[in-house]
């Protein structure tokens, strides 16, 4: 009898059934599975209306994105390491599937223009105490352009976004905004795109990581309705897509790709969205150890109807004596682990025949149990025990002198942290983006062996066919 591990996984997911056995080594390992939940779906929202419609103006769709630090402070030591983190989130959220719903309003995911840029002159702002000094920001732009840093608009968009250097405050309730304004050159208007982010500062107070939260929300505005005339509902100020993205005293925000991304409001959905990593995996592996053994010996006579090809063959005759076997049984643990990509500090819950496990402790759960009545295998409904100790990355299950060959389902569902905030306001699946795995495992617990005295010792997994042992045992005739 070989161990019988297979698994079978739920609805989620599903690219194989099959877990790959090294039985020589007792190990067991499953296929890749992964979440069937692309997109993040809040169940609430602050945006005022049911939908966000098109106004008529422009957007910006597959903008380049050009990051603009300014200050001297972005050239210190501390600086330069902001900047870095900074550059690489917009990058990560740029590579993964962040802004793929933007299609819906016509918007191709936007690129990164090398290189972000220091600005140190003219001097930023060190604060914003009302609603009219932000015009500096969009003053340092039209400044750049007249400068040739920056191109004639015409001659192509740009998302522009100005970081305020540390030291930097607000007092107007807004952790950035986006705005456009035009640059006049003779009969030509130009209109150029710009957001600026406040500085965020270390927690406890803070968290350097909201300072992507704030800019994918103002780059998600910008793209759908730069000039506040695009994709809103009631007025573009509190009713773009990212100002929807809030529940309760709390920003809607995910993990993608590293970044913490503020979540947006899709239309399709009527809810608000944050499309996560497709690469998000799980599988399992683990052993099976084998911690007892026992052997019980007896014998048997052969049946008559066991001899009744003896008068055809005589290869099937044998004596009729007592034949000895011993029933070998053992106590099995097995350790299983789960094994991640992508997740965020990954959180195991366990099930074992469909209840939830956790720390130590013991589980009766009801088997179809098989064991040997003399020589022949029979079957029936029984409850086990078995010591279980569950962690978040692994289970081990034990089954101590059993005597019986039984299965049990043992469930993994994969949690993770990767989700702040408007976390219980997800369904259980959508907030978990849960791969979940159910493996039966076969305990392995009862061996029959026949140790049939004249041809040595062989082992049955099934009744003993005495017949089937000579004639395997016979050689082939010659020709
Ligand atoms: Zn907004």
């Amino acid at each position: 009898m070989s161990p019988r591990i297979h698994i079978a996984v739920s609805a989620a997911v599903q690219e194989a059934l099959a877990t790959i056995i090294r039985r020589d080594e007792r190990t067991v390992e499953s296929y890749w599975s992964h979440p069937d939940c692309p997109v993040l779906v809040f169940a609430d929202h602050k945006l005022p209306g049911a939908s966000v419609s098109f106004h008529g103006g422009p957007i910006g769709t597959g903008l380049p994105i050009q990051l603009i630090y300014w200050g001297g402070w972005w050239k210190s030591a501390a600086g330069a390491a902001r900047r870095a983190m900074i550059n690489d989130r917009t990058q990560r959220l740029i590579n993964s599937e962040y802004f793929s719903e933007l299609t819906q309003y016509g918007i191709d995911r936007p690129t990164w223009r090398d290189p972000a840029l220091i600005c140190t002159k003219p001097y930023p702002p060190s604060s914003f105490t009302n609603k009219e000094e932000p015009h500096v920001v969009r003053d340092l732009i039209d400044h750049l352009i007249d400068d040739d840093v920056f191109p004639d608009p015409d001659d192509g968009r740009i998302a522009f976004v100005v970081l305020m250097p540390e030291g930097f405050k607000e007092t107007i309730g807004d952790n950035g905004q986006h705005t456009s304004d035009f640059d006049q050159d003779f009969l030509d208007r130009d209109y150029y795109w710009v957001a600026w982010i406040r500085y965020f500062a270390d927690p406890p107070t803070d968290d350097p990581e909201n300072t992507i939260r704030t800019l994918s929300h103002e780059l998600v505005e910008m793209f759908t309705d730069p000039e506040a005339d695009a994709w809103y509902v009631g007025s573009p100020e509190g009713g773009e897509i990212g100002d929807a993205a809030q529940s309760p005293g709390d920003y809607q925000t995910a993990l993608v790709n590293g970044a913490r991304a503020s979540a947006y409001w899709s239309n399709r959905h009527a809810a608000t969205v944050i499309p996560i990593d497709r690469d998000y995996k799980a599988r399992i592996r683990g052993a099976i150890s084998v911690t007892a053994r026992r052997t019980v010996s007896r014998v048997f006579r052969p049946d008559p109807a066991e001899n009744r090809l003896c008068s055809i063959v005589p290869e099937c005759c044998f004596e009729d004596r007592d034949y000895a076997y011993t029933l070998v049984s053992r106590d099995e643990s097995v350790s299983l682990r789960m094994e991640t990509l992508r997740y965020y500090s990954p959180v195991a819950a366990w099930t074992i025949n469909g209840r939830a496990v956790s720390g130590k402790g013991s589980i009766t759960v009801r088997v179809i149990a098989e064991t040997f009545t003399g020589r022949a295998t029979s079957y029936t409904q029984r409850d086990v025990s078995l010591g279980y100790d569950a962690t978040d990355s692994t289970i081990t299950l034990a089954a101590v002198k059993l005597d019986a060959n039984f299965d049990v389902e043992v469930g993994c569902s994969v949690n993770t942290a990767l989700l702040r905030n408007g976390f219980g306001t997800l369904s259980p699946v959508e907030a978990t983006i849960v791969i979940a795995e159910l493996f039966t495992i076969g305990f392995l617990i009862l061996r029959l062996a026949v140790h049939l005295f004249r041809y040595g010792s062989i082992q049955y997994s099934s009744k003993l066919s005495i017949a089937g042992t000579f004639r395997k045992r016979s050689t082939p005739a010659g020709k």
